[in-house]
């Protein structure tokens, strides 16, 4: 199947999204930000297999919701493109999705614990984060999600949250927007430093699911005051 070409603004935007996450901290070398294709929803853009920091437009790929390339290309793909393409399968509500080992999450996955909203920045974590746990699918694995089924369990864990911890590894956090799936990777990590904080002074009292729902509504719609800060200190692409 022929597949018109991307919005080039869009793939701007994807390339911008993987430059600030390296700038905010939330992928280094690994970690990536895919967005569902404009002209087709059954497909996606993901860069080829490079630090989210280095992407360029050239780097931007299209895959079916196999995680096979939709258009041929001699670059080499992430292993874990399948997070993408069976959240985008499961979720057609998904149109961004961004996986990062940020590290202040990495405790409560490894311990079973969600993320809950602390403040109002993060009500997208709603009544908590999902979690995965890979050995109950996968048994003994190198914790990469490296094929399809592991993609299915992965977003079978999510259901129908907005961040999935992914024990021993990592996260996974989605969102309506790419704007959006910054945001919430970003305010995933800042609450998890907080939630560890605030654990260590006493019992933690969190938004409650309306408070959380009616801080979203906020602050998420004013998303592009963030991201034009965000953007700025990237400055033009090359
Ligand atoms: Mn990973």
């Amino acid at each position: 199947m022929e597949i018109a070409a991307a919005d080039p603004a869009l793939v701007e935007k994807l390339v911008m999204a993987n430059r600030i996450l390296y700038d905010q901290g939330v992928v280094d070398g690994f970690g990536h930000i895919s967005v569902r294709h404009d002209q087709s929803p059954v497909h996606f853009l993901l860069s080829c297999n490079r630090a989210p920091g280095l992407v360029t437009a050239a780097d931007i790929l299209t895959y079916d919701l196999s995680g096979d390339l939709a258009v041929a290309s001699s670059q080499r793909s992430y292993l874990e493109r399948f997070i993408h393409s069976e959240i985008y399968k499961a979720r057609p509500d998904v149109v961004s999705v961004v996986h990062s080992h940020s590290q202040s999450v990495i405790p409560f996955g490894a311990t079973g614990q969600r993320l809950r909203p602390i403040f109002h920045m993060s009500g997208f974590l709603g009544s908590g984060s999902a979690l995965f746990e890979i050995r109950d699918s996968g048994g003994n694995t190198d914790l990469l999600i490296r094929d399809s089924g592991l993609g299915k369990a992965l977003a079978e864990s999510l259901a129908g949250h907005n961040c999935v911890l992914m024990r021993g590894h990592g996260s996974t956090t989605v969102a309506p927007s790419v704007e959006l799936a910054v945001y919430r990777a970003i305010y995933a990590e800042v609450n998890a430093r907080l939630q560890i904080q605030a654990a260590a002074l006493g019992p933690i009292n969190f938004l409650n699911e309306e408070e959380a729902s009616l801080a979203a509504a906020t602050t998420e719609g004013q998303v592009v005051r963030a991201w034009d800060l965000w953007r700025q200190r990237i400055g033009p692409l090359a």
